[in-house]
């Protein structure tokens, strides 16, 4: 199937699940995860209606970006940073994103703000929380969400928007919705400690629907746009 028709597969299912919450679908926004594929699969999903990409690598997403604008400068994309940020890397994700989903570290966040050129609008943060409590996966433990979401809503050119997490896969939709369930709970204690925030990215291809049923505000989706990947390109 074309990249057009997962779209419309894409967003029908995000609007059922949001029918099942008894939420709107436009509260739910699709973040294209777009990692491994190339600039003409962003294109082609931009000419289906498609605007926001997530990328994972940063090298790979700058790449990507300049082959779209020079294909394509009239069309009106928003790029989300997604991956493991280190800390030398910081300048071009501050420099070339609107967003990015992975902070976890103050000291990301400050150079982040540093180094977010004056033209620009403030870079529009999410904290990734580890709420499988597995020691591999990054993202801030649940107990340091809210010191570092009072220090990266005091940077200037940063503006917190709310928390991520890529919870370990599970199989059916009640063992997938816990994690999605805790990472609610969270935003609504920054909430209570006057940190209010409007975004949850949580949910993916496997495991947006039970995202959606928690609260999810953006699912951010690779394979079932532009189907599987292949990581030796
Ligand atoms: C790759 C990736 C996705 C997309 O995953 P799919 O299962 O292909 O939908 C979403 N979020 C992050 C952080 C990713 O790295």
């Amino acid at each position: 199937m074309s990249i057009a028709e997962n779209l419309v597969h894409v967003r029908q299912a995000i609007a059922q699940a949001a029918a099942a919450a008894g939420r709107a679908a436009s509260d739910v926004q699709l973040l294209a995860v777009s990692k491994t594929f190339g600039a003409d699969a962003v294109i082609e999903a931009a000419q289906a209606g498609q605007h926001a990409f997530g990328e994972n690598y940063l090298q790979e997403a700058l790449d990507k970006m300049q082959a779209v604008h020079q294909l394509r400068a009239d069309l009106p994309l928003s790029w989300h940073f997604i991956g493991p940020i280190q800390s030398n890397k910081t300048r071009p994700i501050a420099e070339h994103f609107d967003w990015v989903h992975s902070v976890d570290r103050e000291k990301i966040a400050q150079r982040l703000s540093d180094q977010r050129p004056d033209g620009l609008p403030p870079l529009q943060v999410c904290l990734q929380v580890n709420v499988s409590g597995e020691d591999s996966k990054s993202g801030i433990a649940p107990d340091e969400v809210l010191a570092l979401a009072k220090a990266v809503a005091a940077l200037p050119r940063l503006r917190l928007r709310g928390l991520m997490a890529i919870p370990e896969p599970a199989a059916s939709f009640d063992e997938q919705r816990p994690p999605f369930s805790k990472l609610r709970e969270l935003q609504a204690q920054l909430a209570a400690q006057g940190l209010p925030t409007d975004t949850l990215s949580m949910g993916m291809s496997a495991d947006m629907a039970a995202a959606i049923a928690e609260g999810a505000t953006i699912v951010r989706v690779g394979t079932a746009i532009f189907g599987k990947r292949n990581y030796a390109n």
